[in-house]
């Protein structure tokens, strides 16, 4: 198969990094999970105690480099794959991710993996990151759908979660996503949207790979 780029979007909890990771593995595609980059850069912040409202003291931006490789993400080489998936980062990610000087850092980390068979999932792949994408996927699920998955996660995880505190946080993190002034999370025009609510994880996978084979007949 020549170069291919499929761009999904959707809010938190859709499915769209286990299902890009599941079709990339399946069609032998590179998943690039661009909300890992948002997480990196908000750990950093985290660990620099700087005002994360603050553009001005975003300059350690100018000092790291973010990779996603493998379904793990580096930052200036170290391993911090579990170190962004905490609650905390979850909690505050949404606002370096409304920056413009962030936006721009992390497209750079975007366009370096955009080559050869790509499947990209964030908020604004379709719209802002790969508006000439092959495919454009926007994958959407019910509140309580989506908090039900990740407290399903977290139980398999080991890790202890209230499904009510997390139903509020993943509506919390939407609403600042779809309503930031820069790049919010939208469908693109010219994206297939998909309602998960009720499908399961390999009905969702079989027919973005059906999609894409036939997008590439
Ligand atoms: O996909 P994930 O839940 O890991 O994304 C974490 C956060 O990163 C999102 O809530 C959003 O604030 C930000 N993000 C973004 N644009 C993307 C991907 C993620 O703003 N393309």
């Amino acid at each position: 198969m020549k170069d291919f780029i499929v761009a999904i979007d959707g809010p938190a909890g859709s499915g769209k990094s286990s299902i890009s990771d599941i079709v990339a593995n399946k069609l032998g595609f590179t998943h690039v999970d661009t909300g890992a980059f948002f997480r990196a850069v908000t750990l950093e912040a985290l660990n620099r105690g700087i005002n994360l409202e603050n553009e001005d003291e975003y300059s350690f931006l100018d000092d790291i480099n973010v990779i996603y490789k493998d379904g793990k993400t580096y930052v200036n080489g170290k391993d911090v794959s579990s170190l962004i998936r905490t609650g905390e980062i979850s909690r505050n990610v949404s606002t370096p991710a409304k920056l413009k000087r962030v936006r721009e850092k992390v497209i750079e980390f975007e366009r370096m993996s955009s080559h050869g068979k790509i499947i990209m999932d964030g908020r604004d792949i379709g719209t802002v990151v790969l508006p000439n994408a092959d495919l454009k996927i926007f994958l959407t699920a019910s509140n309580e759908e989506r908090a039900r998955r990740r407290f399903e996660q977290n139980k398999l995880m080991g890790i202890e979660s209230d499904y009510n505190t997390i139903l509020k946080e993943i509506i919390e993190r939407d609403k600042k996503d779809s309503e930031r002034a820069i790049a919010p999370l939208k469908q693109a025009i010219d994206a297939i949207a998909i309602d998960t609510t009720k499908m399961s994880i390999d009905e969702v996978s079989n027919t973005i790979i059906k999609l894409i084979n036939e997008r590439n007949d």
